[in-house]
């Protein structure tokens, strides 16, 4: 199951609890559903008294604490993180046969988005500390079409937006982020998605603030970003696109989509944002336990480090990704002791089967395909317990140990 697939990580929601107290599901929301149920019921509630479902008001509250919370000047609230890429590459003038580099590993959605809205992925090596796009594998990698660069923030931390920013200037290129994991991280004081002309978040269940169902927005500091986006995300048509719409235009102005947030989502997220900072806390005491139970154990190849920004920086650990030698069979070994893990990403974008007319191959990206072969993320969100983790980091030391089963 990977992330983005609707029968994914997400659809443990409704685990039964009479199975988590056998297992350690790789994500699972049961408690902390229960806990905020009363506050997501009270905003669900408004929708229906209000009675829209679509174009209402918890959208527009929504992109409002957004903003707020980021920083951006502008938040757009769309249907999914996919589809602000989406809108978002369209809104910053991509062309037909534009390149845009994209890092060799991420989340498919990094670098199909380029091609749904018309330009052509570039591949580029990430660094194998940050997992992000290497700014100087960035600069090898330009080439005459190239127009855009669209790193992607992944796991806990930011890709390097100084250096990866210079590599963009000196080349004339806008700078765009895949900012879907990033909510909450931040580099020199500023929020991810806001380095350039704009970014994305993605409510996807499993994602750090997470939905009931799939919901994203674009993140700009740009009027005109904005103002396509809107329209962009409701068929095209510019004009107000919330509440009662007055003075909604009826003109279409640009081949839109239907890209819109259902409102019940947004109250869902309303709701969910009021604990997101210490999700957020939680999931660092989380991370901390894995590093000092996990670190001394010699099958495993790498333990997630952050790297130090500086000032104004924060990471934010959306997954706990660690590589491990015989990767496949501790995942296995896990599963029988049933604990979820899974595997971020299992092939490097540029060797996935619909970028193939590309010409890429094998041994293109040493690092990207390192990491590929050898990361797993284990069970990290803010319903785990200590006793959890303890369970988990015992069953990699017996794996590692000769103590299969
Ligand atoms: C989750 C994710 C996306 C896609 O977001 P959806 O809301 O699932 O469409 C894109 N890029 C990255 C890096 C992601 O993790």
């Amino acid at each position: 199951m990977f992330e983005g697939d609707p029968s994914g990580a997400g659809g443990d929601i409704m685990a039964r609890s009479r199975d988590i107290a056998e297992t350690i599901p790789f994500f699972s929301q049961v408690a902390s559903f229960e806990r905020l149920w009363p506050v997501i019921e009270a905003r669900v509630e408004e929708v229906f008294d209000n009675g829209k479902f679509s174009h209402g008001r918890q959208v527009a509250k929504l992109e409002g604490e957004l903003a707020a919370y980021t920083g951006a000047r502008f938040t757009v609230a769309v249907n999914s993180g996919t589809d602000a890429l989406v809108l978002l590459l369209r809104a910053c003038g991509l062309r037909p046969g534009d390149g845009v580099l994209v890092p060799a590993y991420s989340f498919v959605a990094t670098a199909t988005s380029v091609v749904l809205a018309g330009g052509r992925p570039q591949f580029v090596d990430i660094d194998p500390v940050t997992y992000a796009m290497e700014p100087g594998a960035l600069g090898a990698a330009v080439t005459p079409a190239s127009r855009f660069i669209m790193p992607a923030h992944l796991f806990s931390q930011m890709a390097d937006m100084t250096g990866l920013t210079a590599v963009a200037a000196r080349h004339g290129l806008t700078v765009l982020e895949d900012s879907a994991e990033g909510i909450g991280m931040r580099q020199n004081g500023v929020h991810a998605g806001l380095h350039g002309a704009g970014g994305v978040l993605s409510f996807f269940p499993s994602k750090t603030l997470g939905a009931l169902g799939d919901a994203g927005a674009v993140l700009t500091d740009r009027p005109e970003v904005a103002e396509t986006v809107s329209a962009l995300r409701h068929h095209g048509r510019f004009g107000r696109t919330v509440d009662n719409f007055p003075g909604i235009s009826t003109e279409t102005g640009l081949p839109g989509m239907n890209s819109k947030m259902d409102d019940i989502q947004a109250a869902v997220l309303l709701a969910k944002l009021t604990c997101l900072d210490s999700d957020i806390r939680r999931r660092a005491e989380l991370a901390e336990a894995y590093r000092e139970r996990l670190r001394h154990i010699p099958g495993i190849v790498r333990l997630p480090e952050v790297v130090d920004r500086g000032p104004g920086s924060s990471c934010v650990f959306y997954v706990y990704l660690i590589e491990a030698e015989r990767r496949d069979a501790l995942v296995g070994h896990l599963a029988r002791r049933g604990i979820g893990t899974e595997v971020y990403y299992p092939l490097p974008l540029h060797l996935q089967p619909c970028f193939a007319e590309w010409g890429y191959s094998r041994g293109d990206f040493p690092h990207a395909e390192a990491a590929s072969a050898r990361a797993v993320a284990l069970p990290l969100y803010p319903d785990l317990t200590m006793e959890q983790v303890d369970q988990v980091c015992e069953a990699v030391h017996d794996f590692y140990a000769g103590r299969p089963v």
